[in-house]
């Protein structure tokens, strides 16, 4: 029994190393990685599902370095840990307001864009001041910007809520990202005035098979719906899910109607999907 867990440990360990040599060596490539112009901004499609019109996208960052794609799940953590999402971050806002303007430029009706923030970035001293000077720069209506927070934020609303009064002075839009995943989802609609709710593929993804599920579903569409809520229904794989949602008066968004793409992709695809 002593050799053994002796053995757990040395595998604990080696495997803890592994992590740990990874993410050293993603942090050396992350901080290089804007200059080497490795990062790009991904655009997904948000649909209103009852008349099937495009109602906004969401910006979603890339990387590929030389070990390959890495996913954003595992490199926006580091970022956030060694601060280096103020600087990526900058640049993702900055990218995504240039790509509006062009959207609109190249013929696209206007719809507003959402950019995931960080709690990091939203909390910096300087981000408001930063915010205006990008849409002022940019020349984008803040209109159709619009800002994707999670509850994290919000952890410490006292801290939080005067950087959110500034942010609704911008005239920028406010999204509640992964609604209904956290456990202080509601006591943060009742503090703050949200524009548009996403709720979380985890509800949809339950939704077929469970009553339970596809009640809780409509109470959370029902209260952004009494809130003059915009709800974005996220992870929409199937046509089934679609059908679910279809009546709702709600936005979805998914693989369904189309994956994150390139700007230029993104383009296209709102093109023909208008066409039809
Ligand atoms: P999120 O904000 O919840 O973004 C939605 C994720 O769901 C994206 O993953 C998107 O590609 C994926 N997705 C879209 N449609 C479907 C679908 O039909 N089925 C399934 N299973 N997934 C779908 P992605 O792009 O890998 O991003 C992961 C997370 O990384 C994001 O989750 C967000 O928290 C973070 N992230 C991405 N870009 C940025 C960024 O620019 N800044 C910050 N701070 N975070 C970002
Ligand atoms: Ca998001
Ligand atoms: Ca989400
Ligand atoms: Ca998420």
């Amino acid at each position: 029994a002593k050799q053994r867990g002796r053995n757990n440990y040395q595998f604990y360990n080696d495997e803890l190393n592994q992590k740990m040599k990874r993410k050293m060596m993603l942090e050396v490539r992350l901080h290089k990685a804007i200059e080497q112009e490795e990062f790009q901004v991904y655009f997904q499609p948000q649909v209103q599902l009852e008349n099937g019109s495009i109602s906004g996208a969401e910006a979603l960052l890339r990387w590929e370095c030389d070990l390959g794609k890495i996913s954003p799940e595992e490199f926006i953590p580091i970022t956030e840990e060694t601060g280096l999402i103020i600087q990526i971050g900058e640049w993702v806002l900055r990218k995504t307001c240039h790509h509006i303007k062009w959207f609109t430029q190249n013929g696209l009706s206007p719809f507003p864009v959402s950019v995931n923030l960080s709690t990091k970035q939203l909390m910096h001293p300087h981000f408001i001041d930063l915010l205006k000077r990008i849409i002022d720069e940019e020349h984008v209506d803040p209109k159709l910007l619009t800002l994707e927070i999670t509850e994290r934020a919000f952890l410490d609303y006292e801290d939080a809520k005067d950087v959110i009064a500034e942010l609704r002075k911008t005239g920028v839009g406010l999204s509640l990202d992964d609604f209904g995943v956290g456990y202080s989802s509601l006591s943060m609609i009742k503090n703050i005035e949200i524009d548009e709710l996403k709720i979380d593929k985890l509800f949809l993804n339950d939704a077929l098979e469970s009553k339970r599920v596809r009640a809780l579903l409509d109470t959370i569409i029902q209260i952004g719906k009494n809130l003059d809520a915009k709800i974005v229904v996220e992870g929409i794989e199937t046509a089934e899910q679609h059908e679910i949602l279809a009546k709702q008066g709600v936005q979805g968004q998914g693989y369904f109607y189309s994956p994150p793409l390139p700007a230029a992709e993104f383009e296209i695809w709102c093109h023909s999907f208008t066409k039809n």
